[in-house]
């Protein structure tokens, strides 16, 4: 039996390179895969095994008294999910690109948003519109994640990585919302534990964020609440619905039918995923992104174009 653990917390650690050399110890001797990230602002990992030897992985890391408090999220899975071990220190728990910005004490982040419990959620959006004031929901994801899902009339950030948060928040285009509730939310929760201290520290004066997550509000309320669509995951499924209620909203980028399938594009190395119905995904000449169609185009002897035809999903 084989089971996979997701934690993380923010705790200022004074050493990352001993506790990367402990944890990278101990995962090897108990045989689990996985990718821990370890940062002067905490730990965020996710690790899988055989459940005796996870359960000793979680009781060896608790002993140690910054992460005692730490909570863990078992999950269905295996060492074999993970193609390694990979443990490495980075200046930042999630990579906004501003490490300077983010002060963390005992209590984690300084200067989060509010934390809501998904009943929370509901409670502010009817108690704000009792006031006729609307909540805002922004996305703290990737742009190409809320394709497929997010809350209703959330905001979405034109995103394609982290580091692109900054620069949208810095653009002026989310002004208006420094004066309204806004609510952030992301997968598990993480990047907004980040991502709402940077909206307070520029200006927007009402942040919340949700505590553990879409994961977790879908598991409270699933298609019944404020959530529409299927959650983008970022293992081999790729997504995930909360239940059979659920709505399609991605489209296929070639003829716009419903899909909440992701490919990757078909070149060797490129990473590009876009979403296709079932009978453009097999057009070789359709799952090719943009990028990789110019550079072809430059030179149309690129060894990595078309990978044999291989299209597969990421
Ligand atoms: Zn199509
Ligand atoms: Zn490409």
């Amino acid at each position: 039996m084989s089971r996979i653990v997701l934690y993380y917390t923010f705790i200022p650690l004074s050493d990352p390179e001993a506790v990367r050399l402990w944890q990278h110890t101990l995962c090897r001797e108990l045989g689990l895969r996985g990718r821990i990230l370890i940062s002067p602002q905490g730990i965020n990992g996710t690790v899988g095994g055989e459940i005796k030897a996870v359960k000793q992985y979680v009781k060896q890391t608790r002993a140690y008294a910054p992460f005692a408090d730490m909570a863990f999220k078992w999950s269905e899975g295996a060492a074999e999910d993970f193609p390694r071990l990979s443990v490495k220190v980075r200046p930042e728990l999630v990579a906004f690109g501003v490490p300077e910005e983010i002060e963390v004490d005992e209590r984690g982040v300084v200067g989060g948003g509010e934390h809501l419990q998904p009943q929370q959620v509901h409670d502010l959006v009817e108690h704000k519109r009792s006031q006729g004031v609307e909540v805002a929901f922004f996305d703290g994801r990737n742009a190409m994640e809320a394709q497929i899902g997010r809350f209703k009339n959330a905001v979405v950030p034109e995103t394609e990585t982290t580091r692109d948060f900054i620069a949208e928040l810095d653009s002026g285009k989310y002004d208006h919302l420094k004066d309204q509730p806004v609510v952030t939310y992301c997968t598990g929760g993480i990047r907004c534990e980040v991502l709402s201290a940077l909206m307070r520290r520029r200006g927007f004066e009402e942040v919340y964020q949700i505590d553990g997550g879409i994961v977790r509000y879908g598991e409270t309320f699933g298609d019944q609440g404020l959530w529409e669509g299927e959650l983008y995951v970022f293992d081999s499924r790729m997504n995930t619905r909360f239940s059979e209620q659920a709505k399609t909203l991605g489209e296929c980028v070639c003829c716009s039918a419903p899909t909440s399938t992701f490919y990757n594009c078909m070149d060797r190395g490129c990473s590009t995923l876009k979403l296709y119905c079932e009978e453009h995904r097999h057009i070789p000449e359709t799952t090719r992104c943009e990028n990789c169609q110019a550079r072809l185009e430059q030179d149309p002897d690129d060894p990595n174009a078309g990978a044999l035809g291989k299209v597969r999903r990421a």
